[in-house]
């Protein structure tokens, strides 16, 4: 639902892929291991927004309980893995907050028992507005929950309708104030500009919106159109027309603006935060550092090695110990370069210049001075990173560095 560039669990598209024994079924990490997140994804959906393409699930079966129950199995056999203090626990979706108030305890409860919290620790649920009622709320303070990631996405029912999101818009103000009265501080809220139809009035209007509530984080994203989707298909159907790139581009630039202005820092492509109030969780996302994943579809990397539980909830029920994995990637020197670059440069702070040098080769040289001549790029107290310039066009950058 939240964090849409963490590339933490998406939808598996084209087929079913085969899967693989758990790189770690074996009952140790490598000596160069530091796990120091986790990562629990919850698949469950009360509808499937049309944009969507996180593995998620509007589930006929009942099979909330055998869920958490077998995250609870899934949590003792990773004792070996969570035996150091763990910084930050963020809970996915699918729609955390949707589980039956006693099924979320539980959950949350067995997280809890399975890990030991580091000082100062970090815990968000995402939350669908709908599903934060007091009862929720004070579950997830109980529990340890200190940050609530909320999708609002939009403040403007006509867009939510494009989306096929379903929550009424309103609720997004009483959901924050159901979420402070239970004593959650941290608040984020997901959005999404550049809906067909939107202007740059709107977009304004759901800035305002939001800022109204003093969320201390913002992620705010342009909507991408992903492979079998739904609203892809309508797209590819021509029911719509996408929204104009320059407009999408002038709605971006206004929200780097707005949130500046409004005490916000921009630390990465589409996340804002009050000072001190990034988020710690998708921090070791973007610096390679080490989380371990539970719950079908989660990703998680060790050490150099990612892997992604089987993104089908029968096959990772019905898994013994730790589920098989699809799309495993060992260490590969090459492959951690890329990836050291790739999600490095998202962060507005950027990379080390020699950490730069020592990942390009001859071509990423070459791009590296292009850029650097056409603006996108800058070096700025010997490090790396993307100018204001730069972030309009950040994909096609990275891709090419
Ligand atoms: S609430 Fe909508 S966007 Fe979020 S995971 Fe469920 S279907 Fe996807």
């Amino acid at each position: 639902m939240a964090g849409r560039s963490t590339s933490r669990t998406t939808l598996t598209v084209g087929g079913a892929p085969p899967t693989e024994r758990h790189p770690f079924a074996d009952g140790a990490l490598p000596p160069n291991a530091h796990v120091r997140g986790l990562y629990v994804h919850v698949p469950f959906c009360f509808h499937k927004c049309h944009y969507c393409d996180f593995y998620s699930l509007v589930d006929r079966e009942s099979r909330q309980p055998a869920y958490v129950a077998r995250l609870a199995r899934e949590i003792a056999a990773s004792a070996f893995a969570l035996e150091r203090p763990i910084e930050t626990v963020f809970i996915g979706g699918g729609t955390p907050t949707f589980l039956e108030p006693t099924l979320l305890r539980e959950a949350l409860g067995a997280i809890r028992a399975g890990v030991t919290l580091a000082e100062g620790y970090e815990w968000t649920v995402e939350a669908n507005p709908e599903t934060v009622t007091p009862e929720v709320a004070a579950i997830l303070v109980a529990s340890g929950v200190n940050r609530v990631s909320l999708g609002a996405q939009s403040f403007d029912e006509r867009a939510l309708k494009t989306l096929e999101r379903w929550h009424d818009p309103a609720n997004v103000r009483r959901a924050v104030e159901t979420l402070r009265a239970a004593g959650i501080r941290r608040i984020n809220l997901d959005l999404i500009f550049g809906v067909p139809g939107t202007s740059l009035a709107g977009w304004e209007h759901d800035l305002d919106r939001a800022l109204a509530l003093e969320p201390d984080h913002l992620s705010c994203y342009g909507l991408t159109y992903e492979p079998n989707t739904a609203m892809t298909k309508r797209l590819d159907l021509g029911e719509f027309e996408p929204c104009d790139e320059d407009l999408e581009a002038d709605m971006y630039e206004r929200t780097i603006d707005r949130l500046a202005a409004c005490g916000f820092e921009q630390y990465e492509i589409s996340n804002w935060a009050k000072p001190g109030e990034r988020c710690r969780h998708n921090m070791l996302y973007w610096t390679n550092a080490d989380w371990w994943a539970l719950g079908p579809s989660a990703s998680g990397h060790i050490a150099g090695t990612r892997f992604k539980l089987v993104p089908r909830i029968s096959e990772w029920l019905g898994a013994d110990a730790l589920a098989p994995v699809v799309d495993l990637e060992r260490p590969d020197l090459e492959r951690a370069k890329a990836e050291t670059l790739l999600v490095g440069l998202r962060l507005l702070d950027g990379l080390p210049r020699a950490t730069v040098d020592a990942c390009l080769g001859v071509s990423g040289q070459e791009a590296l001075a292009r850029h650097l001549a056409q603006g996108t790029l800058e070096i700025a107290d010997d490090r790396v990173r993307l100018t204001r310039r730069g972030l309009l066009v950040a994909d096609g950058v990275l891709a090419e560095m």
